[in-house]
């Protein structure tokens, strides 16, 4: 039976810091800031698998207060998200996540979000999905203060 998850992120967007999504480092004016690598569209995809399986959200995992996790590459998250469908003998079906972010341009970036998500993952590239928004210019996002991402993930489980 196929389960679906639904997961939603976002960080705030300041100066000194290195712009990080989808595990590419995007050069940029500003990063996000977050405990670890502040990844906002991994998270995203990371609770959307957690919902699929009915756990908690990554934050749980993965506590901002503890010290192992401080500036810790999102792709541990995403494994972890993974290996709990396996520790229910489940098969993650597919992932699809959208960015919204005014600026910078994620489009050039998208194959390379694509191959470390689904590496993460132990996924086909074909099985993740990401695309891309502005926010026209429109609160938060559009004021360029913050980054956000939504994901849907499919998740085939035992009854
Ligand atoms: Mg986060």
């Amino acid at each position: 039976m196929v389960h679906i998850g639904i997961g939603y992120d976002v960080h705030a967007l300041v100066p000194d810091r290195k712009l990080v999504l989808g595990g590419v480092e995007i050069p940029h004016s500003k990063g996000l800031e977050g405990h670890s690598d502040a990844d906002a569209l991994m998270h995203a995809i990371c609770d959307a698998i957690l919902g699929a399986v009915g756990e908690v959200d990554i934050g749980h995992f993965f506590p901002n207060t503890d010290p192992r996790w401080k500036g810790a590459p999102s792709q541990v998250f995403l494994e972890e998200a993974a290996r709990q469908v396996l520790l229910r003998n489940g098969r993650l079906v597919n992932v699809d996540a959208t960015l919204l972010a005014q600026a910078p341009r994620i489009f050039p970036h998208i194959q390379a979000m694509k191959r470390n998500i689904a590496e993460a993952l132990g996924l086909p590239e074909r099985k993740v999905g990401i695309k891309a928004t502005t926010n026209e210019g429109l609160g938060f996002v559009g004021r360029e203060e913050g980054i956000a991402a939504m994901a849907v993930a499919a998740v085939d489980l035992p009854e």
